[in-house]
């Protein structure tokens, strides 16, 4: 049977993008010798850099002065590495759930931290809005998609301060306006592509201001002098996002991952919203388009397990809601088809029909 992979994280990526890597972790440029044996600094290793530097450069039209960066940690790690490398004195967050609160409390080791607005009083269900930015802040640290509770900001915030922005589930599903960011980052097992490995986005005259001595491994600085080669970068990881990248470019750019991805969110939300089993968890003008959560009408509650194991039998994988929402997300990076989405809707529709 087809499987449909929705999971959250690590996730669904291109078919061809897995082959491709599973073609070189077997044989690299035809050396004889797997990817995952041969050493980063090999000569035939350099150009994968360079070309998945120049691809998100391309693909985000990212500025002048900003430097790509591949690192280990996982964007858990950037939760640390942005304060200790942009904290001056006071840094500004916009809570939006369990990425940004996890983000807010690393903050707080450096410097004051100023949570602008939080929408935990409702579980997480709605963006803030009509807050303000304090002016005199470092940078307003935001959450572009949560990944957790569904809600997503698919527009840059208009701020009088610098942004830095946790774009780890809706990079490259969208345009981003970067010159308005100091820093991006991402881990890439949502959207670009196996676990191991984390973009960074980073402006080259917003670093060493700080007023602290920072570790050489925590210093953004020491990665944009080596190119990210500074030590030994995840090799294989980085193959594999270099791969998504041309598969994003073959297929259109971010404007196209963007056109789709709202195709298959109008798709999915407009059965929630049709169906009478079914409700959308959170504020509509709010609707992730990548992280599509739902729970059982009220009425229907003692159905969420048999429609869970309905739709497990379809071939629909890694529905389950997150345990802080429950019922069901759908995840729909750049990689789920149409025709995936189709089939999660006609599961909904079927199993609607027998109750
Ligand atoms: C998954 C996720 C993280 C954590 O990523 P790791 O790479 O596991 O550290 C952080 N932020 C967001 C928005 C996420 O979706």
């Amino acid at each position: 049977m087809k499987k449909y992979n929705f999971n959250a994280g690590p996730s669904i990526l291109p078919r061809e993008v897995i082959e491709n890597t599973a073609k070189q972790i077997l044989d690299f440029n035809g050396s004889g010798l797997s990817l995952a044996e041969i050493s980063h600094r090999a000569k035939d290793f350099q150009p994968v850099v360079d070309e998945a530097v120049a691809l998100i450069k391309e693909l985000l039209d990212v500025p002048e002065g900003y430097s790509v960066l591949f690192l280990g940690g996982g964007a858990s790690l950037e939760f640390c590495m942005v304060p200790y490398n942009f904290l001056i004195k006071k840094a500004a967050y916009l809570n939006t759930g369990t990425w940004a609160k996890k983000a807010m409390k690393e903050a707080k080791l450096f410097g004051e931290v100023v949570e602008v607005a939080s929408s935990a009083e409702a579980n997480f269900t709605y963006i803030p809005k009509g807050w303000t930015c304090p002016t005199d802040v470092d940078y307003l640290h935001v959450t572009t998609n949560n990944t957790i509770y569904g809600t997503e900001m698919r527009k840059e915030l208009d701020v009088p301060v610098r942004l830095i922005g946790d774009m780890s589930s809706d990079i490259f599903s969208r345009p981003v306006d970067v010159a308005k960011y100091d820093c991006i980052y991402a881990g890439a097992q949502k959207n670009l592509s196996m676990a191991g490995v984390t973009v960074v986005i980073v402006k080259n005259d917003a670093l060493g201001k700080a007023p602290r001595e920072i570790p050489t491994m925590l210093n953004y600085q020491t990665h944009v002098d080596k190119g990210s080669m500074f030590n030994t970068p995840p090799v294989v990881p980085i193959y594999c996002a270099l791969e998504t990248l041309r598969w994003i470019k073959k297929m259109g750019g971010v404007e196209v991952m963007d056109k789709l991805a709202h195709e298959r969110a109008d798709m999915l939300y407009a059965e929630i919203d049709r169906n009478k089993l079914f409700r959308g968890t959170v504020a509509e003008e709010d609707r992730s388009l990548m992280n599509i959560c739902f729970v059982m009408n009220d009425e229907y509650a003692e159905l969420e397990k048999p429609f869970f194991e309905y739709a497990t039998a379809q071939g629909m994988v890694g529905i389950k809601g997150h345990r802080s929402v429950g019922g069901f997300r759908a995840s729909c990076y750049n990689a789920m088809t149409v025709e995936g989405v189709q089939a999660l809707v006609k599961c909904m529709k079927d199993f609607e029909a027998q109750h």
